[in-house]
Parts: structure tokens; C-alpha cells; sequence
């Protein structure tokens, strides 16, 4: 995986230290998690509130950074700040009043619904400034960039092109908001291509994935 990152770098003139691997384990064991620490991994990636929470707990000592990168919701988000380091899904005014005021900081992202569904994950592009000013007035939060899920009916590339213009945006309110998490197993270059500094990266890692209710 890591030569994978760093030939994606090397073709889009980039330097792989400005590129954080996010490894997602969600459905996998905390025992698995822990294996990736062993092997020197820190940043992991879930995205349900009860199993992240799980997780962290038991693996408590380890130190590690966990990215709360699903869908969050609003009564559950004060629970995931006391484990989470990131939440990589702030989609809504609502869940940044929630989080608003948490006792430790949080690196918010804010993210931005690429296709035209409203039903998909993410604030419309309309909404950006508005929910982006939110979170720099909100002292628990500290606010990151922006992060997205490709659209699967469009080619990657053409998204997150698209995404790097409302990262400029972002970066216009604040230009510490510089980062950009995107990029999967499957377009994890693409992103790389199109200035990712976050990629979210799962199955290509872990395997496949075990089943799930
Ligand atoms: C599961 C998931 C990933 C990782 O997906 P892979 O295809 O396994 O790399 C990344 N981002 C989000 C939001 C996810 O839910």
C-alpha cells in the first residue's frame, strides 16, 4: 500500500509525508486493529458510533488516532468526541451545535455531498461557507478541510476535481483549512492526483471485509 501512495505521489509531483493514511477497519476485530498498531499503523478509520466506541475503549492504551468517518448522528456525537480525533463526516449545522462546545478540540472536515441526491451523504456545495463558518466559530472544533466519497455513476477523477475547488473555497475562509480526505481502495490515486492529504483506506489493507447485519 505504501508504495502504491508513494508511486501515485511521485506521478502527481507530491511528497508522501503530506498524505495521511487513514486505515479503515470498520466490521474487523479490535485483535485486528491492534495487529495494525503493532505493525505501526495510528490512524484508524470507523464509521458506526457503537462499534467505534467499542473499539477505542478496549484499545484505550494504544494511543491511537481514531476518525470517526460515517454518518453521525446528532445525539450520538457527543459520545464520539470522547474517543474520536477527527470527525471526517460534518454535515450539518445541527451536528456542529452538538459538538460545539466539547471539552477537548476536535479536527472537524467538512463533508460535501458530490453527487446531485440529496439522500447521499454530505452538505450540498450551496451549503459549504455556511457550515464551514460554523465550525470555525465553534471553540471545540477546529476545522480541517473538507472530505468526500466519489460519486460511484461518475469517474473519480472528474469528483475530485470538483472537490478541490471546494476545498479552495474552504481555504478562502481560513487557509489552515487546507485539508483534503479522500481516496478509497479503489480511486485511492485519483485522489492523490487531485490533492488529497487524508486517504480512507479499508479493504485493500484489511482483506475483505466479514459480513455485516
Ligand atoms: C468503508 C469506507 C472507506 C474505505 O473503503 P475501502 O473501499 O474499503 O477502501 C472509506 N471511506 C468511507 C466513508 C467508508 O465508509
Amino acid at each position: 500500500m505504501r508504495s502504491g501512495i508513494a508511486d501515485a505521489c511521485r506521478a502527481a509531483a507530491r511528497d508522501p509525508e503530506d498524505v495521511t493514511l487513514i486505515v479503515v477497519t470498520k466490521f474487523h476485530p479490535a485483535a485486528l486493529v491492534a495487529a495494525l498498531a503493532a505493525l505501526g499503523v495510528r490512524d484508524v478509520g470507523e464509521n458506526r458510533h457503537q462499534e467505534a466506541q467499542a473499539k477505542a475503549e478496549e484499545l484505550e492504551h494504544l494511543g491511537l488516532d481514531w476518525h470517526f468517518i460515517g454518518q453521525l448522528q446528532t445525539k450520538k456525537a457527543r459520545q464520539a468526541a470522547r474517543y474520536a480525533s477527527a470527525i471526517h463526516s460534518i454535515d450539518r449545522e445541527r451536528l456542529v451545535a452538538a459538538l460545539a462546545d466539547v471539552d477537548r478540540e476536535i479536527d472537524a472536515f467538512v463533508q460535501i455531498n458530490l453527487t446531485d441526491d440529496p439522500g447521499r451523504g454530505g452538505v450540498s456545495p450551496d451549503g459549504i461557507e455556511a457550515l464551514a463558518e460554523q465550525v470555525l466559530a465553534a471553540p471545540g472544533l477546529r476545522l480541517r478541510g473538507v472530505m468526500s466519497v466519489a460519486p460511484l455513476e461518475e469517474e473519480p477523477a472528474r469528483a475530485f476535481e470538483r472537490l478541490a475547488g471546494y476545498s479552495e473555497r474552504v481555504r478562502a475562509l481560513d487557509p489552515a483549512a487546507s485539508a483534503i480526505s479522500a481516496g478509497m481502495t479503489h480511486d485511492y490515486r485519483e485522489a492523490i492526483a487531485h490533492g488529497a492529504t487524508h486517504l480512507r483506506i479499508g479493504s485493500a489493507i484489511t482483506g475483505k471485509r466479514p459480513e455485516h447485519r
